[in-house]
Formats: C-alpha cells, sequence, structure tokens
C-alpha cells in the first residue's frame, strides 16, 4: 500500500453527492451452522437442470453474450402475451430500476416513492442526478398511496410503487392502484417493482400482469433472484412500452447479462422446472405464514407479509433484538431505530428465529 494509491483525500473532483453515498450494505456472512436470513434469498439449492443450463453455456465463455437476451426475451413474451421489444432484460432488476430512473429523471428532477420501501432507491435516484421525495408508509407498515399520488409536483419524473414492500411486506392493493394511476398524470413514469410477487396469496394485491397494456406510462418489474432463485446470477426483466424500455436500454451497461444468466433463466422457465420451483414458493409461503403466526402469537406486531421476508418494527429495540438473533446464530437486516427484516429461510431457521425472539417478545397484550 502507501504512494497515490492511500485511502488518503483525493484531489480529484468527484461528484460529492456521489462520494457520499453509502456503499451498497450486504449483511455480515452467517456462522457456519447459522441461517442467512439478511437478504432474501431462495434457501433452496439450485435445480440440477438449471445448473446444467449454466454448465453447458462454459463452453464459449471466450464469445460475448447476446446484448439484447433475444432469447430469453422472446420466452417472456410469450408467457405475459407481449412483444419481445416490450421485454427489456437486466443485470438483476436493481441495473433494470437505475436505467429506467435515469431515463426519465435526471438533475432538478424529483423521484416520488413510499419510505421505507427499498434501501437501493434512494442512491439510484442520487446516481441519476434528481431529488428522492420520501412519502411515509402509513401505520401499518404499507404504501399511502393517496399521499404518493399528492406528492407528484411538476417536478416529478418517477414514482416508484413496491408491492409486496421490501422490507415491510405489505402489498399495495389492485384497487389502490388503479386509484392511483388515475391520479399521476401519464407524462410521469411509474414502476411497479414486483420483485416478490410470486409469494403474494392476497387475492386483492395489484399484480402487475393484469396491467399489461393499460397504461402508457407504467413499467413493471419483475426478478429471477427470489422466488426462482437465482439471486446469484443477477437476472430481472422490465415489461412495458417501448419506448420507454428503449430509453432505458440506452442507459443500461452494454452486454452485463451474461449468456449463463439467460440459459439459468430460460432453464428455469422449462414447464418441469418451474412447476419444481413454484413448488418450492408454496413451501416459503408455508413457512413464511407459520413464522408469522408464531411471533405474532409471542406478541410480535408483524404486518401483513406477502414476500419471502417478516419485518419487525422493533424501533429504538432494534439493536438489541438483531444482537439476540446473532448470537442465535440468525443473520437479519436491521434498520437502526425502525425495525429488522428476516428473510424466510431453511426451515430450521422458523425455530431458531422464534426461539432466539422469545426472550424479546413483547407478550399477549
Ligand atoms: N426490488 C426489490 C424490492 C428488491 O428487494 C430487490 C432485491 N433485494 C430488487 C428489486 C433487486 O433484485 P435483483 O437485482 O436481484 O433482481
Amino acid at each position: 500500500g502507501g504512494g497515490v494509491n492511500a485511502s488518503e483525500p483525493t484531489p480529484v473532483r468527484l461528484r460529492p453527492e456521489i462520494a457520499a453515498l453509502p456503499p451498497y450494505r450486504q449483511g455480515r456472512p452467517a456462522p457456519a451452522d447459522g441461517f442467512k436470513l439478511s437478504s432474501n434469498e431462495n434457501p433452496h439449492d439450485p435445480l440440477p437442470s438449471v445448473r446444467d443450463a449454466v454448465a453447458a453455456t462454459a463452453a464459449s465463455i471466450n464469445r460475448y453474450p447476446d446484448a439484447t437476451a433475444l432469447a430469453l426475451r422472446e420466452v417472456l413474451a410469450e408467457r405475459f402475451g407481449v412483444t419481445a421489444d416490450e421485454v427489456l432484460v437486466g443485470a438483476g432488476s436493481v441495473s433494470l430500476l437505475a436505467a429506467l430512473i435515469q431515463a426519465a429523471a435526471g438533475a432538478g428532477d424529483e423521484v416520488v416513492y413510499s419510505w421505507r420501501s427499498f434501501e437501493a432507491y434512494p442512491g439510484l435516484v442520487t446516481v441519476s442526478g434528481a431529488t428522492s421525495v420520501q412519502v411515509p408508509n402509513r401505520a401499518d407498515h404499507g404504501h399511502e398511496l393517496d399521499d404518493l399520488a399528492a406528492a407528484v409536483t411538476d417536478r416529478t419524473r418517477v414514482v416508484i410503487v413496491c408491492s409486496p414492500n421490501n422490507p415491510t411486506g405489505v402489498i399495495v392493493t389492485a384497487d389502490e392502484f388503479d386509484a392511483f394511476m388515475a391520479k399521476v398524470p401519464s407524462d410521469r413514469l411509474v414502476l411497479l417493482d414486483e420483485a416478490y410477487v410470486e409469494f403474494v396469496r392476497d387475492g386483492a394485491s395489484v399484480d402487475g400482469r393484469a396491467l399489461i397494456g393499460r397504461h402508457p406510462n407504467l413499467v413493471i418489474l419483475r426478478t429471477f433472484s427470489k422466488a426462482y432463485g437465482l439471486a446469484g446470477l443477477r437476472v430481472g426483466y422490465a415489461i412495458g412500452p417501448v419506448p420507454i424500455l428503449d430509453a432505458a436500454r440506452a442507459t443500461l451497461v452494454p452486454l452485463s447479462v451474461t449468456a449463463a444468466s439467460t440459459a439459468a433463466a430460460i432453464a428455469s422457465l422449462e414447464p418441469a422446472a418451474e412447476r419444481e420451483l413454484l413448488a418450492r414458493v408454496d413451501v416459503i409461503v408455508e413457512r413464511r405464514d407459520r413464522l408469522a403466526d408464531a411471533l405474532r402469537a409471542d406478541g410480535w406486531p408483524i404486518p401483513q407479509a406477502q414476500g419471502n421476508f417478516l419485518w419487525l418494527p422493533t424501533g429504538d429495540a432494534t439493536d438489541p433484538t438483531a444482537e439476540a438473533l446473532w448470537s442465535a446464530g440468525v443473520v437479519a437486516r436491521p434498520f437502526a431505530g425502525d425495525g429488522i427484516r428476516v428473510s424466510v429461510g431453511e426451515e430450521a431457521s422458523v425455530d431458531a428465529v422464534v426461539n432466539a425472539l422469545k426472550p424479546l417478545a413483547p407478550g399477549r397484550p
């Protein structure tokens, strides 16, 4: 070390708002016999057919991938009843969020979203040059869409809605979303982030699939990272109007989706593979509901949980509660002074979480 590479102040004029951004936070590694419940990952091992599809791509890693991921877009287009042009594939849906925000918002513009929500939104907005406007969630930890619509000003270029919301787990209903879309001017981009949609079992929930083609300003975002268990391969997709996706594509880093990633996604959508993957989602949903019930029985005020995670509104007790989980080998995601997000993991993690939290349980009211 040392010399000009040492971590002393740089003479280079960096963008101050970028240099001040906190780095993306990843949970600490779990202890050997513990549980990593900090990133809403899928606890199941990859399917053999998916591993085989990835392995088969190794023979051509000297070649660049198809820049537009056409093969995957065609499979997705068919299942959503759209053309391949209406699908954009990215290195995780987070890269698509970044691209879509940058396509519509820049310096002097506002991007509006509820808070608390997905941790990445503030940083992505800052990188675009725009300003975040955060609208508080309801007391039940769901989005207040009336307030969200009311926060749209002349400067607003993008509104983000996350359902189920990370980290609180609460959905937006289809009726709430329809009323919201009726209030937002159609020249403002609305992003519906449905990273956890496959875990939803509330029939009243908004479903982006039912909205396709109904709004000229709506793009839905989904991912293979959660229900499909491909977080490590980074593949997500957006469905929406072609001109919006074309603009977003122009801001994407070219060639960032690898052949291994698209091969894994396509293999995951093969009927037999997908049946197995969705059966696993059912297992996670059952586990989620069982965990939520057990914690509620201990007095924890767990809000509606429709993703593959639960929200513990621990407020000032966040640090000691996260520490109790950590001591029991459970790595969760604390949000200082607010709450703790716990992913639904392996079967044994259910009892581990319930037992670790028992000594701190509020008790039945
Ligand atoms: N949206 C939400 C709400 C998320 O929670 C996440 C992942 N934590 C993402 C998008 C991004 O997921 P990925 O980039 O892995 O597709």
